[in-house]
């Protein structure tokens, strides 16, 4: 295959101010990139676009540096080699990496890791086999613990983390419940085994529906979401419960700086545990949880419907669409 002789990427052409803007993003051109020395040269074939890259363009840092003006988008893809500099990988290899919202990217060797196509198709690496499943695995099997028999609650359940949240759990043995956008979304994952669905945009107020849904209490909550749905899903929380915090999506575009109940009062009476976390910690150990995915997957336990936008092109319309509920699953772009 003779390669194109321009590349496109996106930049971030301004810190958007609440909600996102297509405008927010400038596509340009450039040469195609030289290979790197111990390095490849990688074509995109599937870019993932994730809720967390808001913190990364708010212009400050957060847990690592912001994404500046001017400066390419950077994110999980997956693609394909076109040309190697490295022992450790071939023209054709299919690999994983952080290369960002570009058609084609030289990234160093250190910096890619193999994907078997045989194992699951190749965006499967960007999802449940990638930082989304190891978000769902980690997040709740480590901070939140569940025990066979208890209750699971996850907000943004039809999305790709918590899908594969709630899924875990029935594996484990609990009782999954899911807060969603849509009744459609709640059909959706009725359909992958949840024993309970909550449309939070229409079954208010929350305290009364999340008790019609959680009848027991709540055991383990794992909150992609936050806002008034928290609220109401702390002052349910049983005796011991625990709580993980993996998102915050209904305040990433919230100037208002609404500041919510209190939680202190629940956390303490009834000795809860409350522990955000950020999925690289358990980086180490992303082997260990990916072979437990793929086995899952394997075995049909897990499954994770995909959203996908056609073209580079479409790369801001995908992002901007996780906040507008757009997704099923996980948000895909082909490129
Ligand atoms: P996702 O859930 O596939 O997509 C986002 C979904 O969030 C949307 O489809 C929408 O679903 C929901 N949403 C959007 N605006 C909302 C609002 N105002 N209130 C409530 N829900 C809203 O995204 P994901 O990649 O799986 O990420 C889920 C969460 O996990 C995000 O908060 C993300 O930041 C977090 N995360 C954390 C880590 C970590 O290391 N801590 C790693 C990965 C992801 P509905 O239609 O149901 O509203």
């Amino acid at each position: 295959m003779t390669l194109p002789d321009r590349n496109r990427r996106f930049l971030l052409a301004r810190v958007p101010e609440g909600m996102p803007q297509e405008s927010d993003f400038l596509l340009e051109e450039e040469a195609i990139p030289a290979c790197p020395t111990n390095g490849v040269l990688v074509r995109s074939l599937w870019i993932s676009v994730d809720p967390y890259l808001r913190g990364r363009i708010s212009g400050v840092r957060t847990y690592v540096d912001p994404i500046l003006t001017g400066s390419l988008m950077e994110s999980a893809a997956t693609g394909q080699v076109v040309e190697s500099q490295t022992p450790h990988f071939k023209k054709g290899d299919f690999v994983a990496g952080m290369w960002g919202w570009q058609d084609y990217a030289a990234v160093d060797a250190a910096r890619v890791r193999l994907v078997d196509p045989h194992e699951a198709p190749i965006q499967t690496a960007l999802g449940l086999l990638g930082g989304t499943g190891m978000t769902a695995y980690f997040g709740l099997i480590e901070l939140c613990a569940p025990k066979a028999g208890e209750t699971v609650l996850v907000s943004g359940a039809a999305g790709a983390v918590g899908s594969a949240v709630g899924q875990i759990a029935k594996i484990l043995g609990c009782r999954a419940v899911g807060t969603v956008g849509t009744d459609a979304k709640a059909e959706y994952i009725r359909s992958l085994g949840f024993d309970a669905a909550l449309n939070y945009r229409t079954e208010l107020p929350y305290k009364e529906s999340l008790r019609r849904v959680c009848p027991n209490g709540i055991d383990c909550y794992f909150d992609n979401a936050g806002g008034e749905l928290t609220d109401a899903a702390m002052a349910l929380m049983n005796f011991r419960g625990r709580v993980s915090v993996c998102g915050q999506i209904s305040q990433y575009n919230d100037r208002s700086q609404d500041v919510g109940r209190r939680p202190f009062t629940e956390i303490l009476v009834k000795q809860l545990r409350v522990e955000g976390f950020i999925v690289t910690r358990w980086a180490s150990r992303f082997a260990e949880g990916r072979k437990q995915m793929a086995l899952w997957l394997k075995e049909g336990r897990l499954r994770c419907e995909e959203t996908v936008y056609e073209g580079l092109e479409s790369t801001p319309r995908a992002f901007i669409g996780l906040f507008r509920g757009e997704n099923t699953g996980k948000a895909l772009v082909r490129v």
